[in-house]
C-alpha cells in the first residue's frame, strides 16, 4: 500500500483530533493536584501504575507533607510507606524527596518551565517533561508519547515506530501544536475506553473509517494476533508488537519507568 502523503496524513491528524474532542469534550488530567509540584510528584507516581491508584495516595502524601520543604526533609522510610501501593516505591520515593530538594534549591520552589530543567529532575523523562510543560504553563508542541499515544498513532498509521523520541518527532509534525498536549490526555482516555491494547472496540470506534488498522485491530481482538503481526507495514506491524508488550490493566505509564526495582 502506498505511504499517504505528509498533507494527508496532517489532514487525517486533524480529523482525530476533531473527532477526539468531541468524544472527550471537558476536563482531561486525570491526576488530581492543587500545586504545581503536586503534578510532578503524581506524575511520578504514576509510572506503571493507574491514576486511579495515585489519586487515592496523594491526598493523604499531601497532607503528611503539605510544603515542598518537608517533603525534601521527610523520612525516606515515611515516604517509602505511603507511596508503597503505587509500585516501585523505593525509586518513587527517593526521586520525590529529591525532586523537593532540587526544586527549592534551583527554581525558587517551582516546577521549572524549561525541558532541559525538567530533564535534569530526578525520575523525569521527556515523557513526564512534555505533560508539565503543557499541563502547567500551556506549552504548545507538547507531545506526550505514552503507551496509549505510541499504541493509537501508530494503530492510526500517523507514526510508524515504538520509540517515544521518534513518535513524538513524528505527531509532532502533524498535530496542530496547540492541540497535541489534549489529543495525547485524550489517547489515554480513548485508549483505555475504546482503542484497547488488548481488545480494541473498532465496532464501536468513530475513528474508523480513518483507521489503516481497524481489521487488522478487531481481528487481533478476536484471538488472531498472529494474522495482524503478519500484516507488511511498518506501522501495523509496530501496532502488533506494542499490543504484545503493553502492561495490562488501565496503567498510564505517564511516569517514567524506574530502573533496577520491582515493582513490590
Ligand atoms: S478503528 Fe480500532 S484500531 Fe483504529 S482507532 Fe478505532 S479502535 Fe483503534
Amino acid at each position: 500500500m502506498r505511504k499517504p502523503s505528509k498533507k494527508a496524513l496532517r489532514e487525517r491528524a486533524a480529523e482525530v483530533v476533531r473527532l477526539l474532542e468531541l468524544r472527550y469534550p471537558g476536563s482531561l488530567c486525570g491526576l488530581d493536584y492543587e500545586h504545581d509540584y503536586q503534578l510532578l510528584i503524581a506524575v511520578r507516581l504514576s509510572a506503571q501504575c493507574t491514576d486511579a491508584r495515585v489519586n487515592q495516595i496523594t491526598p493523604g502524601l499531601f497532607a503528611a507533607y503539605p510544603t515542598l520543604q518537608s517533603l525534601a526533609e521527610a523520612e525516606l522510610a515515611d515516604l517509602e510507606r505511603i507511596v508503597h501501593p503505587c509500585g516501585f516505591y523505593r525509586h518513587k520515593a527517593k526521586d520525590i524527596k529529591e525532586s523537593a530538594r532540587l526544586l527549592l534549591e534551583r527554581h525558587g520552589g517551582r516546577v521549572p518551565d524549561s525541558m532541559e530543567a525538567l530533564l535534569a529532575l530526578p525520575g523525569v523523562g521527556r515523557k513526564t517533561a512534555n505533560l508539565l510543560l503543557g499541563d502547567l504553563y500551556g506549552h504548545s508542541g507538547c507531545v506526550v508519547a505514552d503507551t496509549h499515544c505510541i499504541r493509537i498513532s501508530g494503530r492510526l498509521g500517523l507514526t510508524d515506530s515504538d520509540d517515544p523520541l521518534k513518535v513524538e518527532t513524528q505527531l509532532r509534525a502533524l498535530v496542530d501544536p496547540d492541540k497535541s498536549n489534549d489529543l495525547c490526555h485524550r489517547f489515554v482516555l480513548f485508549g483505555r475506553e475504546i482503542c484497547k491494547a488488548r481488545g480494541p472496540q473498532c465496532g464501536q470506534c468513530e475513528l474508523r473509517p480513518l483507521c489503516p488498522s481497524a481489521e487488522t485491530a478487531a481481528g487481533a481482538a478476536a484471538g488472531t494476533g498472529k494474522k495482524a503481526a503478519g500484516k507488511k507495514t511498518a506501522g501495523r506491524k509496530s501496532a502488533a508488537k506494542r499490543d504484545s508488550a503493553e502492561p495490562s490493566g488501565s496503567e498510564r505509564s505517564v511516569g517514567e519507568i524506574p530502573v533496577g526495582e520491582t515493582a513490590e
